[in-house]
């Protein structure tokens, strides 16, 4: 198993200094990869990171939500050209430096999405994209 970053996150990073095994890494580049993402298999399901994120966008593999019921204000992200997902976001990661995302929706509340379409890509980041030379 690992842990996935789901599309709740908004690049706020501070995961990152959590991590006993420095697994998790920023998708790059942003616009095809736009969430952070975990390193399946050098994750050691400690689960650090869980508490850390403030947008509760991380999850064992096992727990991440098919029916995930939006408290409504969320933040998903997608990658460039994802029907509906149009809006830019503007922020500030853990250090304070700007965060902007260009493709983003706002939940609305009792929305329901599903969340376990976002495990693959995490898998994926790591081997075909960027994410295998980033962590070699
Ligand atoms: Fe890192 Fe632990 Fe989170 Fe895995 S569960 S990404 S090892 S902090």
């Amino acid at each position: 198993m690992t842990h996935i970053i789901t599309s709740l996150c908004v690049r706020e990073g501070s995961c990152v200094t959590v991590c006993p095994v420095e697994c998790i890494v920023p998708g790059i580049p942003q616009e095809e990869w736009p969430t952070f993402y975990i390193d399946p298999e050098t994750c050691i399901d400690c689960g650090a990171c869980i508490p850390q994120c403030p947008f509760h966008a991380i999850f064992p593999e096992d727990d991440v939500p098919e029916y995930y019921i939006a408290l409504g204000g969320e933040v998903q992200s997608a990658s460039q050209g994802t029907p509906g997902f149009d809006q830019p976001y503007d922020d500030f990661e853990y250090e304070g430096n700007p965060v902007h995302l260009d493709h983003t929706r706002v939940l609305e509340p009792d929305q329901e999405i599903d969340l376990t379409q976002d495990i693959q890509p995490n898998y994926d980041y790591f081997s075909e994209g960027p994410g295998y030379s980033a962590v070699m």
